[in-house]
């Protein structure tokens, strides 16, 4: 196959990231110093992704808080990095609400969601961070213990139209908790609704908004001062650099799926298609690959949207004119394109059936939540003293370092300009967003990968670990 006719998988990169890769010995002196494989995180990235949504609010709403959601990546330099930008934070556990804590926000910039148990609760309680209520045996053990006044937020699920969620309350249970937080006033300081959904389908999200809005004004004829809504986050990242080579791609993966052209699949692997009547049915596992439409134009149509509950008028107008402040808890949105992984070719080797396999010295897990496949092709970076000859491109599957025969990093068919050799360097873009942190495992004793934070300062680049992160003034 020719370079031109290879389907190919092009990634959307950041000109830092890519300014980085590309300058000569960089990804080769980062794992040299630190170790092979490693996780490379971007703050200045974290802030430019920042400024564009805080822009798109600004300009629309006069009063909002964005809250980092950590659970997205366990990196101290983005939580320091948030905390330098003066924005919130919204964390999942009592390890994150540490963190958070370290970096140096306040309780005030706090926000806790998720699942809570008692014991968790009752750290929560008097220490000043706002809690994001999920049920109402949360909500009665916080009515039950509070010693002072607990700042509440109460999420809500269960709108028409949305895949039934575990989390947040149902509607048909708002009745009882406006109930609870009238009759607890001087225990729960209710600050308003909150959703967050993880779909990005424009017209689930306006729903949610126009209930949350209503359920407002449910709150002030109950005698509540609701200044909040929470529209959570879901944001999405934008992958591929190329949606016209992306479909290509996927056409020619489903043509193969169907035993025509050239095989293109690990193992039989379907990628969640369905195979019937002599066709491919379904959504596939990778179907976030394909959004075009970046974070901060999801938010600004958004807030841009008229509402017929409101007579038409937009989100951004009705938040405005009754006073409401807009919350956000963007993850993956805030750590898009922030950061990559490298590893190293250890060797590559022919299977029975004639593939090419490319092992590496890192695991899929550390590269993709598992039960996904990654759809941007990596880049190979060769090593300094690679010699060999050019074998032209070539299409390889990538696999890990475990003795599993599950661990095939992709199990879709890569092409490569070139057979890698033992010692080169292939980094995953885009990897930030729960791929490196999520569903790394310490399988067969390996180490999870170090976490370095890389700097552009004035014009040069600075690679360290990421705990030992200072702000780049
Ligand atoms: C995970 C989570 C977020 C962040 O979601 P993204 O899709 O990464 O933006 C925000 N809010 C809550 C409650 C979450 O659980």
């Amino acid at each position: 196959m020719t370079a031109a006719a290879s389907p190919g998988l092009p990634a959307k990169m950041h000109a830092l990231v890519r300014e980085f890769i590309a300058a000569p010995g960089a990804v080769e002196d980062a794992v040299t110093e630190f170790g092979s494989p490693a996780h490379l995180v971007f703050p200045q990235v974290f802030a430019d992704n920042l400024e564009r949504l805080r822009a798109v609010l600004g300009a629309r709403v006069p009063g909002f808080r964005i809250c980092y959601a950590h659970k997205v990546n366990q990196s101290r330099a983005f939580v320091a990095t948030a905390r330098a930008a003066g924005i919130g934070i919204d964390v999942a556990s009592a390890a994150e609400l540490d963190s958070a804590l370290k970096a140096g926000f306040g309780p005030e910039r706090i926000e806790v969601t998720g699942p809570k148990g008692e014991g968790f609760v009752r750290e929560l309680l008097g220490s000043g961070v706002t809690i994001n209520v999920d049920n109402l045996w949360e909500l009665e053990r916080i009515a039950a213990l509070a010693q002072t006044r607990v700042p509440v937020l109460v999420r809500v699920c269960g709108f028409s139209g949305t895949p039934v969620s575990r989390f947040g309350v149902p509607l048909a249970r708002v009745d009882a908790v406006l109930e609870l937080l009238a009759a607890r006033r001087d225990r729960i300081d209710f600050r308003g609704f909150a959703f967050h959904l993880d779909s990005g389908e424009p017209a689930e999200r306006v729903r949610a908004v126009e209930t949350c809005l209503v359920l407002t004004e449910r709150a002030y004829a109950a005698g509540l001062s609701p200044s909040v809504i929470d529209i959570g986050g879901g944001f999405r990242q934008v992958f591929t650099a190329d949606a016209d080579a992306f479909d290509a791609y996927v056409h020619a993966l489903r043509e193969s799926l169907m035993g025509r052209g050239e095989p293109m699949t690990w193992g039989g692997n379907t990628f969640g298609f369905h195979l019937d009547d002599g066709a491919v049915h379904g959504t596939p596992v990778f179907h976030k690959y394909a959004n075009i439409v970046s974070a901060d134009r999801m938010l600004a149509d958004l807030l841009d949207t008229g509402l017929d509950s409101q007579g038409g008028r937009t989100f951004a107008q009705t938040v405005g004119e009754n006073l409401l402040d807009v919350w956000l808890e963007p993850g993956k949105a805030l750590v898009d394109h922030a950061g990559i992984t490298v590893g190293r070719v250890e060797f590559v080797k022919e299977t029975a059936d004639g593939n090419t396999l490319v092992n590496l010295d890192l695991s899929r897990d550390a590269v993709t939540p598992a039960d996904q496949e990654v759809m941007v092709d990596p880049i190979l970076v060769p090593a300094r003293a690679a010699t060999g000859p050019n074998s032209g491109v070539v299409g390889v599957f990538l696999a890990g370092r475990l003795c599993l025969e599950r661990d095939l990093i992709t199990n879709h068919k890569v092409w490569l300009p070139r057979l890698p050799a033992p010692g080169d360097l292939v980094v995953f873009p885009n990897t930030a967003a729960y791929h490196m942190d999520l569903s790394a495992a310490r399988a067969s004793m390996h180490p999870v990968p170090p976490k370095l934070a890389v700097a552009r300062r004035s014009g040069t680049f600075s690679v360290c670990r990421d705990v030992d992160w200072h702000e780049v003034h």
